[in-house]
C-alpha cells in the first residue's frame, strides 16, 4: 500500500494520559484510539497485529485439534443465576435489560453459555472429549481500566472450553493446552513464564497462568533461583521455620503503654523500640458474611488471596473507618486482638510468637507482652501473608527471586462446578450418569499485542516481531520529485509485493528525517531506503529496525535479501 494514502494517524507528542510504553506507542504511532475508559477503536495498523496474533493462536488451537465457534456476547442473567456468578462477579459484570425488562449481561467470559450448549447436545462418552473455543469480544467492568489495551473494559479473548469424561481426561486436555500456549507465546517472540497462580472466584483447582516478564506487569512473579519453581506471589506458600517456643510463664505478664499518635508500624515500633517483627498487625477484613480480624506480623504484608481462600467467601474486603470503630471502640490504628470479639484469623507466624506489640482499642494505647493463647485467642491458623524475595523455595529451599510480569493467558482445570451447576452430564460406558469434567483457558488476545510492544520497542518506537509486525517491509524513497528514484522504489515495491512480502512504500510528499522516524516509531521490521546510490551506483540500504544494523545490496538483490532476512526471522 502507499502511505500517502493510508490511514495512520501519528502522534509528534507524547499522549499524557498513557502512563506505560506501550499504550504511549501504540497511541503515538497510529495503532489505537481510546473511545471511553479502557475501550479502543484499532486502526487500520493495530486491526493488522490483532490478526497475526489471532492466526497465531488459531493455528495452535487447531493443531491440537480443537474446533472454533463463536458465541454471543450479550447473553441471559437466567443462565448466570444457574452458575450462582449473577451476584458474585458483582460490578464487574455489565448488566443490560431488554425491552420486555429481561435481564442480560455482556459476557466477560463464556462458562455459561458453553456449559449449557453442552448440556443440550452431550449425552454420551461416544461424544467426548471435546476441545472448543472462540476468539471474541469481552466485557468487564474493570474498577481501574488502565494502560490501554492491559486492561480493558472491552477486550479480545481466545477461550476455549475442554469436555473430558473424567480427571484423567481433563489432565490430559490440560496438558494439551500448556503446550499450546508455550508454543503460541514462544511462535510470539515473548519472553514469559508459566507460574502456577490462585484459581479465584472461577472456582477449580489446578492453574497455570502465562505471564510476559515485564516491568510494567501488574503480576508479582516468584521464582526459585535453582529449582525452576514460579508462582504469583498470591499463591506462594510460606515455609514455616523452626521456633523457640517459650513456656507462658517465662514472659512477663500483658501491659498497656501509651503511644500517643502513633499508628503506623514503623512508628509504633520506632517509639517503643522494638522489631517490627516483634509487632502484631491487627487488619480488619468485611466480608459478604461477617467482620473478621486478620493478624500478621509487622514486617510481613497479608496476602488478601490466601485470607479469601481460608474463609471461603464471596467478597472480602477492608473495613471502613466506621465499622472499625464499631468492631474496635478506637480509631483506625490502634486495632488489637485483645478482647476482640470478632472471628480472629493469624498467620501461622504469628500463632507462634512468644510475646508482641498489639493494638489495645484504645486511642493512643498498645499492649507489650501480649502472648498469642494467653491474652487473646485465635479462631483460625493459616498462612494468610504474602512471601518475598530472599525467602526460602516451598521446593528446595533455595532463595526466591521477586519479578513483574503481565498475565497474558491462563489455564484453569474447573472440574465438575459448571457442569453440575447447569447440569451437563453424560452416560458412560456402563449407562452410569456423570458430570462432565471440564477446563477453561484464555489468551487476551489485545493484551498481548500490548505485551509485546512492552518487551520490543526502544526511545524512538515499536519493534514489532516479524511475525507480528503490521507490515514486514517499508520502502522509502528518500525523495519524491525524483523521478528515477521513485520508479526504482515503485519497482522494488511491486517485487516484494509480487513475492509475497507485505510492503507498503512511504510515498508521501515528507522530508526524509519524517519518514524514517515514522518508519522507526511503527516498527516496521526492515526498512529499504532508495535514495541517490540507488540511481547512481543502482544499490539501496536495507535497516534492521531491531539492531539498527544497514545492509548495503545492489538492487538484483533486495527481494532476495529480505527473503533471507524474513526466514532466519522464522517467516517465509
Ligand atoms: P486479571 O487478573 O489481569 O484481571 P483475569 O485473571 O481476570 O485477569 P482471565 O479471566 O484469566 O483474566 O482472562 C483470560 C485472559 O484475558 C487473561 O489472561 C488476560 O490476558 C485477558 N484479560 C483479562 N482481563 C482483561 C482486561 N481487562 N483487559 C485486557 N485483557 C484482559
Ligand atoms: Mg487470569
Amino acid at each position: 500500500m502507499h502511505i500517502s494514502q493510508m490511514f495512520i494517524p501519528t502522534l509528534r507528542e507524547e499522549p499524557k494520559e498513557a502512563e506505560v510504553i506501550s499504550h504511549k506507542l501504540l497511541l503515538r504511532a497510529g495503532f489505537i484510539r481510546k473511545v471511553a475508559a479502557g475501550i479502543y477503536t484499532y486502526l487500520p495498523l493495530g486491526i493488522r497485529v490483532l490478526k497475526k496474533i489471532e492466526k497465531i493462536v488459531r493455528e495452535e488451537m487447531d493443531l491440537k485439534g480443537s474446533q472454533e465457534m463463536l458465541m454471543p456476547i450479550v447473553q441471559p442473567a437466567e443462565l448466570w443465576l444457574k452458575s450462582k456468578r449473577w451476584d458474585v462477579y458483582g460490578p464487574e459484570l455489565i448488566r443490560l435489560k431488554d425491552r420486555h425488562n429481561r435481564d442480560f449481561c455482556l459476557g466477560p467470559t463464556h462458562e455459561e453459555v458453553i456449559t449449557a450448549l453442552i448440556a443440550s447436545e452431550i449425552k454420551s462418552y461416544k461424544q467426548l472429549p471435546q476441545l472448543l473455543y472462540q476468539i471474541a469480544n469481552k466485557y468487564r467492568d474493570e474498577k481501574r481500566p488502565r494502560f490501554g489495551l492491559m486492561r480493558g473494559r472491552e477486550f479480545i479473548m481466545k477461550d476455549l472450553y475442554s469436555f473430558d469424561r473424567d480427571q484423567r481426561g481433563l489432565d490430559e486436555s490440560y496438558k494439551t493446552m500448556y503446550e499450546a500456549y508455550t508454543n503460541i507465546f514462544k511462535r510470539l517472540g515473548l519472553n514469559f513464564r508459566a507460574i502456577e497462580a490462585d484459581s479465584g472466584a472461577i472456582g477449580g483447582s489446578s492453574t497455570h497462568e502465562f505471564v510476559v516478564l515485564a516491568d510494567s506487569g501488574e503480576v508479582t512473579v516468584i521464582y526459585c533461583s535453582r529449582c525452576g519453581y514460579a508462582a504469583n506471589v498470591e499463591k506462594v506458600p510460606a515455609v514455616v521455620k523452626d521456633i523457640d517456643k517459650k513456656s507462658i510463664e517465662e514472659i512477663d505478664t500483658i501491659q498497656e503503654v501509651e503511644t500517643p499518635g502513633k499508628h503506623t508500624v514503623e512508628q509504633i515500633t520506632e517509639y517503643l523500640n522494638v522489631d517490627p517483627s516483634k509487632l502484631i498487625k491487627t487488619l480488619i477484613y468485611k466480608t459478604d458474611k461477617e467482620v473478621v480480624a486478620a493478624l500478621v506480623r509487622g514486617d510481613r504484608e497479608l496476602n488478601e488471596v490466601k485470607l479469601y481462600n481460608v474463609l471461603n467467601c464471596l467478597t472480602l474486603e477492608l473495613a471502613d473507618a466506621d465499622t472499625i470503630r464499631q468492631v474496635t471502640n478506637a480509631p483506625v490504628g490502634y486495632a488489637g486482638p485483645v478482647g476482640l470479639k470478632v472471628k480472629i484469623i493469624a498467620d501461622i507466624e504469628v500463632a507462634n510468637m512468644n510475646s508482641a506489640v498489639v493494638g489495645a482499642n484504645k486511642k493512643g494505647a498498645h499492649f507489650i507482652n501480649a502472648v498469642p493463647g494467653r491474652d487473646f485467642s485465635i479462631d483460625i491458623t493459616a498462612d494468610i501473608r504474602t512471601v518475598m524475595a530472599g525467602e526460602m523455595c516451598p521446593e528446595c529451599g533455595s532463595d526466591l527471586v521477586e519479578t513483574k510480569g503481565i498475565e497474558v493467558g491462563q489455564v484453569f482445570k474447573l472440574g465438575d462446578k459448571y457442569s453440575k451447576l447447569l447440569r451437563a452430564f453424560f452416560l458412560d460406558e456402563n449407562g452410569k450418569q456423570k458430570p462432565i469434567i471440564m477446563g477453561c483457558y484464555g489468551i487476551g488476545i489485545s493484551r498481548t499485542m500490548a505485551a509485546s510492544v512492552e518487551q520490543n520497542h526502544d526511545e524512538n518506537g515499536i519493534i514489532w516481531p516479524v511475525q507480528i509486525a503490521p507490515f514486514e517491509v517499508v520502502v522509502v524513497p528518500v525523495s519524491i520529485k525524483d523521478e528515477d528514484q521513485m520508479d526504482i522504489a515503485d519497482s522494488i515495491y511491486r517485487e516484494l509485493l509480487n513475492a509475497g512480502i507485505e510492503t507498503v512504500i512511504d510515498d508521501r510528499n515528507e522530508r526524509p528525517g519524517v519518514k524514517f522516524k515514522d518508519a522507526d516509531l511503527i516498527g516496521y521490521p526492515y526498512k529499504i531506503v532508495i535514495g541517490k546510490n540507488a540511481v547512481k551506483e543502482r544499490s539501496a540500504e536495507i535497516y534492521e529496525r531491531r539492531t539498527g544494523n544497514k545492509i548495503e545490496v545492489t538492487l538484483e538483490e533486495v527481494l532476495s535479501k529480505v527473503k533471507e532476512l524474513l526466514s532466519n526471522a522464522g517467516q517465509l
